[in-house]
């Protein structure tokens, strides 16, 4: 399953926040076999939402925004998810239930729009906050505060899956130019993919569907290359 992510907001883009869900999410979907192929970080502007949901969602098996819920001014991803999918926005029904009869409050404290979603969207609850998420189509959408969004993605979890792949990482203490050879080497010998990145020493990666081939290709690495 390939998957897109889009994370919304002004404070993400000028560096006010890290960027914690996009790692989160990455983490979690990868775990599950699923493939992140895009990160993007949007503006809270309804266009620019709009445009990238319908574009990864033409391209990918689904599309995960994340911030900007609720009914204040800057929180207009549920508006962009619509408009991407050429729908209103619309109260919902059993999420404005859901609040009131769950999340203990009364209609009259919850600000107007609270529980407005996309039409036809089935509502995702906010167990850890107030604003639901939902999901529509192939598009989840979910809190920003990184404590809300993480039960939330629970709640939906096992609807992403693929192959999962095994990974050993082998830790090397030569300059990376030094290894192209043996890199090289790796690739022809072993079905796995190789990826290497540097630091104090030479983390080398590598990853295959088939747990044989990794160990394998690991064992291999660590009698041909000095160890850190
Ligand atoms: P709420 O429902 O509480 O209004 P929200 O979905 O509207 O949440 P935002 O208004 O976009 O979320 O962001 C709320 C806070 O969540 C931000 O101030 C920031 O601290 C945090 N946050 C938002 N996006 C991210 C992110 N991608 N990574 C880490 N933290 C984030
Ligand atoms: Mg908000």
């Amino acid at each position: 399953m390939r998957v897109a992510l889009v994370t919304v907001g002004d404070e993400l883009l000028a560096g006010d926040t890290v960027n914690t869900n996009a790692a989160w999410l990455g983490e979690q979907l990868t775990a599950r076999g699923a493939k992140i192929e895009r990160v993007i970080t949007v503006p809270d502007r309804v266009a620019d939402i709009a445009r990238v949901v319908n574009e990864y969602r033409a391209e990918y098996d689904a599309v995960v925004v994340t911030g900007g819920l609720g009914p204040t001014h800057d929180d207009l991803t549920m508006e962009g998810v619509a408009a991407a999918l050429g729908r209103e926005v619309v109260t919902n029904e059993t999420a404005l239930d859901w609040l009131t009869e769950e999340g203990g409050y009364a209609r009259g404290d919850l600000a107007d729009g609270t529980a407005d979603l996309p039409a036809g969207a089935e509502p995702l609850h906010n167990e850890d906050g107030v604003a639901p998420g939902c999901v529509v189509d192939s598009v989840y959408v979910l809190p920003g505060v990184p404590a809300e969004m993480k039960p939330m993605f629970e709640q939906v979890a096992d609807r992403f899956d693929g192959t999962p792949t095994h990974v050993e990482t082998v830790t090397v203490d030569e300059p990376e130019s030094a290894l192209v050879d043996r890199f090289q080497a790796l690739q022809e010998r072993f079905d796995v993919k190789v990826g290497s990145y540097p630091g104090e020493h030479v983390r080398v990666k590598l990853e295959s569907t088939d747990a044989d081939a990794v160990a394998a290709a690991a064992d291999w690495l660590r009698e041909n290359a000095t160890l850190a």
